[in-house]
């Protein structure tokens, strides 16, 4: 028996609560509650007569501390999985602590008026939740997330120290537009147009963004261009894996994303300062957002796959060794699934397996963690059941 709240209507919450219906043993009682809500209720209607899941929706501002406390002191649940945006994280977990509810969500907390995302104002939680005697799990999507785990697993069943690690995230999905983003296009701007870094020899090395770019083949997608991206999970796995002296991210992009990207900078759209318009303050990028097809919609029109994963160069018993581990996601077997493309559906159920971790014990103690901290083998059986199948190759391709 166990509730949770669900906090977000969006792509990637479609996807946890789909999942949560299927897997009712564990998720016997969930609240959807969002900002909208009309768009949790739509979830109810599709899904009630379909799961054991008893499904109640509720009205929240997840930036107002007072009405989530509100909301969790009546509906008690016992966890709160975060799939609203970055912006809410810290509101979020100081309800948490509040109502002693554990927490989980997957992409680390952003100031909303300044692109810099880093774990430092989260950590910063560690030991209240400790003391409060709740979990938070940071990043619990595929990346970070599946990432994490997978690099937990490598070092757990194959290296005695990792000293380079490359994630590949690729995306050989194509929706037919010139120009839309997979997830909530604001966030994904902010990410892919910020400067790209990367960690070497425990320091940070900063690039202009996408300066660094290289080819890969990718199983069951080919090959495809990617560049180097800052990305959060760098900082945690940095501290958490044994032997590290380079962890990169690499993102695939296709040439009219980056040529429109290019143009949409050129012009100011991505920009998030606020300017004047007709006697009105608005964002140019949150204007852009409004502007651009709701990622929630490519799901009908998205044809093609995902590859993520991570390759591993170390050493085992004093030789070296190279590994990689990935999932390939399909986009329209998604969309057939839960009614959405492949980068929700590799978010959202990673966060439900997260949830699912800490409701059944696997993950539950006191603080604030990233998922490499805690036992990856029972998160990779779950991977495989719950519709994220991986695949090990000990001779992969190496990126130079
Ligand atoms: P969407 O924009 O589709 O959904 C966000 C949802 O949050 C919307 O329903 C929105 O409400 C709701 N929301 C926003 N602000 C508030 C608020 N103040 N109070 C209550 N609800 C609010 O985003 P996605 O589903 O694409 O992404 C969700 C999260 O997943 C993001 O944090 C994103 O960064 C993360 N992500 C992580 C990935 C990973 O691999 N780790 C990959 C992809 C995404 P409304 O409907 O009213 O707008």
């Amino acid at each position: 028996m166990s509730r949770a709240l669900i906090i977000g209507a969006g792509g990637v919450a479609g996807v946890v609560i789909h999942k949560c219906c299927q897997n009712s043993e564990v998720f016997t009682d969930i609240c959807i509650a969002s900002r909208t809500k009309s768009k949790c209720d739509k979830f109810r209607e599709e899904l009630q007569d379909k799961t054991k899941t008893n499904i109640t929706t509720a009205q929240v501002n997840a930036d107002n501390v007072p009405e989530l406390v509100a909301l969790m002191k009546e509906y008690k649940p016992d966890i709160c999985i975060n799939v609203a945006l970055p912006y809410q994280d810290l509101h979020i977990m100081d309800a948490c602590l509040e109502c002693k509810v554990d927490y989980l969500d997957t992409a680390n907390y952003e100031p909303e008026d300044t692109a810099k995302f880093e774990y430092s104002w989260q950590w910063a939680y560690r030991e209240r939740f400790e003391k409060a005697g709740i979990t938070a799990i940071l990043g619990s999507g595929f990346d970070p997330g599946v990432t994490g785990v997978f690099c937990a697993y490598a070092q757990k069943h194959y290296f005695d120290e990792i000293n380079y690690i490359d994630i590949l995230d690729c995306n050989g999905g194509d929706h037919g537009y010139p120009f839309a983003t997979n997830f909530n296009p604001e966030i994904n701007i902010r990410e892919v147009s910020a400067k790209g870094s990367y960690i070497q020899d425990g320091k940070w090395v900063e690039t202009e963004p996408m300066e660094i770019k290289r080819v890969y083949n990718f199983d069951q997608v080919g090959e495809k261009d990617m560049y180097l991206l800052h990305h959060e999970e760098l900082e945690s796995l940095a501290l958490n894996i044994r032997g590290i002296k380079r962890i990169r991210f690499f993102m695939t992009f296709g040439q009219s994303y980056l040529t429109h990207l290019k143009c949409l900078e050129d012009v100011g759209m991505t920009s998030i300062e606020p300017i004047m318009y007709e006697g009105r303050e608005i964002v140019p990028l949150q204007f852009l957002k409004a502007v651009l097809p709701d990622p929630a919609s490519l799901g009908p029109r998205t044809k093609g796959k995902t590859n993520i994963g991570c390759i591993f160069k170390g050493k085992k018993d004093g030789q070296d060794k190279t590994y990689y581990v990935y999932n390939v996601c399909d986009h329209q077997e998604c969309y057939k699934e839960v009614g959405s493309q492949a980068i929700s559906y590799t978010t959202g159920v990673p966060a439900m397996i997260g949830a699912m971790m800490v409701l059944t014990g696997k993950w539950k103690r006191p603080g604030v963690y990233n998922v490499e901290e805690f036992d990856p083998d029972p998160f990779m059986e779950a991977l495989t059941k719950w519709g994220l199948p991986w695949t090990e190759n000990f001779d992969p391709v190496l990126v130079d």
